[in-house]
């Protein structure tokens, strides 16, 4: 028990960039990073990778003006951008260390670098917000046994580590048996439009692109069989687009004072 308090005292506070929430986190930001980069290795091994330019080109252009706008709210980062061939699954995800993967099939249902920047500054701010740290450390705190067995160890149990790839989307497949907590999407929202904005993206995409990813969901015709992982872990509803409604007189500065300033 000593060691297992031990554990928790070395663990602490984390501050969420741009919310300002504070959260408890019992895992250090470099071993997140170190977790993130492993499973990204494994994700790109298992996946088809994109050869295509124009979709590599608009990814990677994105992606860097979002870390741009992340600065150094993720010191760790060694950011990565890359493309996953699958036309049917539409996706994107981020893990801790700043890797971002994005499948074709969304690509296709984005029609600007605005709605691209929406989506990825959500993913990227699941990784700022530390939420997949948070959702394992959720994890170890329930079995506060197990904390000591992996601090002592060094290596994760099986259901830790789902716990903490489902907190960052990146798991594809499993469909609508896995949400993601609605306190977390609300939070990624909030970040991503922030971040999108500050990277010269307009931030009203947010509120079409999700109107349209419903759209999609209701309509078989839309996208034939697509995996729609998107979302099925991320549910859009009236709430949804109500709340980012509500933040637009809040970042909608933010991309003003961006485009003052062009990239
Ligand atoms: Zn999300």
């Amino acid at each position: 028990m000593l060691l297992a308090v031990l554990t928790l005292t070395l663990a602490g506070c984390y501050t969420v960039p741009e919310t300002g929430r504070q959260s408890f986190i019992v895992i250090s930001p470099g071993e997140e990073s170190q977790l993130g980069a492993s499973e990204f290795a494994n994700i790109k091994a298992k996946e088809k990778i994109s050869a295509d330019p124009a979709y590599n080109e608009q990814v990677t252009r994105v992606g860097r003006h979002i870390a741009d706008a992340v600065g150094n709210q993720l010191p760790s980062a060694k950011w990565e951008f890359v493309v996953f061939d699958a036309p049917k699954t539409v996706n994107a995800f981020a893990l801790p260390g700043g890797k971002v993967g994005v499948y074709t099939g969304l690509l296709k249902l984005c029609d600007s670098d605005d709605e691209l920047a929406i989506v990825m500054g959500h993913e990227i701010g699941h990784v700022t917000a530390r939420h997949g740290a948070e959702r394992m450390s959720e994890a170890l705190l329930i079995g506060l046994g197990a904390v000591v067995v992996d601090a002592a160890t060094q290596s994760r149990t099986n259901s830790t580590r789902n716990a903490w790839l489902i907190g960052y989307g990146a798991v594809v497949g499993v469909g609508a048996s896995m949400k993601f907590s609605r306190n977390h999407e609300s939070e990624a929202d909030h970040i991503g439009v922030r971040y999108a904005a500050k990277a010269g993206y307009d931030p009203r995409a947010s509120i079409t692109f999700w109107q349209k990813m419903a759209k999609q969901k209701s309509q078989p015709g839309g996208v034939v069989g697509a995996v729609m992982a998107l979302v099925s872990t991320h549910p859009v509803d009236a709430e949804r687009i109500q709340q980012l409604q509500g933040w637009m007189p809040e970042v909608l500065p933010l991309y003003e004072a961006a485009k003052l300033h062009p990239r």
